[in-house]
């Protein structure tokens, strides 16, 4: 937009003085006060500026904020360049040599501007308890995916409606979740392929998914209820997302010995289905034995995409994985909600712990020594300590009975979150090399100070631009900012947003790349980021200096079949 003259720009001024407070000039107002650059548009503003109507060539505010002197990184992975980047009604509004004024001016010598980093792959349904998403927003993320490894909101229509009634920081989207559909279809968790009637069903929910805004079908096949699906189910309903252009993301059948077998299926779906495809948080864990194998995976994946399937992944920067302790408990005996029953039965009872020792003896452990109590709400003290040592506590002995026997008092006692140490920097960094690889948290929104979770969930974007980009020098910059930008915006087809771009949303952010670094360690997970001079959410102002506004400018996003 152009420099307005004085006289268009009249009513506007008139208005915005006798409505301060109102709408997009609330906002604007609003960051004016908080910034401290200039005082509230008020009456005495109005007759000051009709007083310098008589000047009527002099140029008037035409933005709602202008950043200067910033470097642009504009998400395409092209190199950085310096220009100033104007935002009005919550939209980038131009780019290049602003030479208009704005009701606010940011000055950003000796940062960089970029979109905001998009998470393709979080666990944040509890974004509608703690709706500033502080963890998230502190380390540049601006928009979440939600609904991933096959959990997720089933009602996507009410979901989002809360997500807009709540009011939160950060945009939010959501896949379906196939587990979630599947429980509710066919009424619990069984070995079982659905009947006729249970498939419709199926079908009907992720049409009904899509129609009101999902970006894809997400699954969970390590997972109950999702783990008893065969291959011909989850194609059948990738078949309905494909339709609506959703995604296919999933958390695959193994991500250890059997992964091999898992991308074949994961491919099998996108060539039957027609459907673009997602590794969630590719990695090798399950120990030692199943490491070194990333010039293979790779292979398989660049061999499926040269077939002509779209396949993407995300990937986490740690070497340690986060879910529930469950893992360590068979899924047959945890089928149904059955496991106290089974424990019961000594024979029963026998046959889960000798299955559970013959797990570890196949990834070569031990013990459960590479295992970290997250949280376990029954008893915290055992939060932040690994099995042998809580059975230690609890028992009084970390004999691998004991150890086995805590697992199980733990899943038969509300259960508990874990962090699993098993994977491989090596793996790690030859996995983030490859130039599809988003990065991705994992994590839902973290209560602060609870519990000892996995520290994704504070540093994982941080840890990119300071280990990965500063410190080993192994994504250049700008290519880390398209991995958490414009690539999982196209993947999952996130309108407008993703790269700076007049008419797309301003989600920007403003950091020091000599600066920015995650504190969150897996002893001391409570820790947010810092280096972060300001994070802008469709154009409000959420974080400035390290510090969260307290604003919530987050839109629930619904997907379109078209970019
Ligand atoms: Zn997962």
């Amino acid at each position: 937009m152009a420099e307005l003259s004085a006289v268009q720009f009249l009513p506007v001024s008139l208005s915005l003085g006798e409505r301060a407070g109102v709408g997009r000039n609330r906002t604007a107002e609003r960051q004016l006060r908080r910034l401290g650059t200039a005082h509230p548009i008020t009456i005495r503003t109005c007759l000051l500026l009709l007083a310098l109507l008589v000047l009527v060539t002099a140029p008037l505010p035409a933005y709602d904020l202008i950043i200067q002197n910033g470097r642009v990184i504009d998400g395409t992975g092209n190199p950085a360049f310096f220009a100033d980047v104007a935002v009005e009604n919550g939209r980038i509004a131009a780019i290049g040599k602003v030479t208009n004024e704005a009701l606010i001016v940011i000055d950003a010598r000796g940062l960089v501007v970029t979109p905001g980093f998009i998470d393709v792959h979080t666990h944040a349904e509890d974004v509608l308890d703690l709706p500033l998403a502080e963890n998230f927003v502190r380390m540049g993320v601006t928009t979440l995916m939600l609904g991933n490894c096959g959990s997720s909101a089933l009602d996507v229509k009410a979901f989002l409606a809360r997500v807009e009634s709540t009011n939160v920081s950060v945009n939010i989207a959501t896949l379906i979740g196939h587990g979630s559909v599947r429980g509710k279809a066919m009424g619990g968790s069984f070995m079982r392929p659905p009947n006729a009637n249970e498939m419709e069903a199926m079908k009907t929910m992720v049409a009904e998914a899509m129609q009101n805004g999902a970006f894809g079908l997400s699954t969970g096949l390590i997972y109950l209820p999702g783990t008893f699906a065969k291959t011909d189910e989850i194609v059948e309903l990738a078949r309905v997302c494909a339709k609506y252009d959703g995604i296919y993301a999933s958390h695959m059948r193994s991500e250890s010995s059997e992964i091999k077998e898992a991308l074949a299926e994961l491919f099998r779906v996108a060539r039957e289905a027609k459907i673009r495809a997602e590794i969630s948080h590719i990695k090798l864990s399950g120990g030692r034995v199943n490491w070194r194998k990333t010039d293979e995976i790779i292979r398989l994946i660049e061999d499926a995409r040269s077939e002509g399937l779209d396949v993407t992944q995300d990937l986490y920067l740690y070497t340690a994985s986060s879910t529930s302790l469950s893992q360590l408990v068979p899924e047959e005996a945890r089928e149904g909600e059955k496991l106290p029953e089974r424990l019961r039965d000594s024979s029963e009872r026998q046959r889960i712990i000798d299955e559970m020792k013959g797990s570890l003896k196949r990834n070569k452990r031990d013990d459960y020594g590479y295992v970290m109590i997250a949280e376990y709400k029954r008893d915290p003290g055992l939060n932040g300590l690994r099995i042998p040592a809580a059975a230690k506590r609890h028992f009084g002995s970390n004999s691998l009975e004991d150890q086995i026997n805590l697992v199980l008092t733990i899943q038969t006692n509300g259960g508990a979150t874990a962090v699993f140490h098993g994977i491989s920097e090596d793996d790690l960094q030859q996995f983030l090399k490859h130039p599809n690889t988003m990065v991705a948290s994992d994590s839902g929104v973290r209560r602060w100070a609870e519990g000892v979770p996995h520290p994704r969930g504070y540093g994982n974007n941080a840890r990119l631009l300071g280990r990965y980009v500063r410190e080993l020098q192994l994504v250049r910059l700008e290519d880390a900012v398209r991995r958490m930008t414009s690539l999982p915006a196209t993947t999952f087809r996130i309108r407008d947003r993703g790269l700076l771009r007049p008419g797309y949303w301003a989600d920007l952010v403003l950091f020091d790349p000599g600066k920015v670094q995650e504190h969150a360690t897996f002893d001391e997970p409570h820790h947010y980021a810092t280096g972060f001079a300001y994070v802008l959410v469709n154009g409000v102002t959420v974080v400035k200096d390290d510090v969260h506004t307290r604003e919530r400018p987050g839109k629930a996003l619904r997907h379109q079949p078209q970019l």
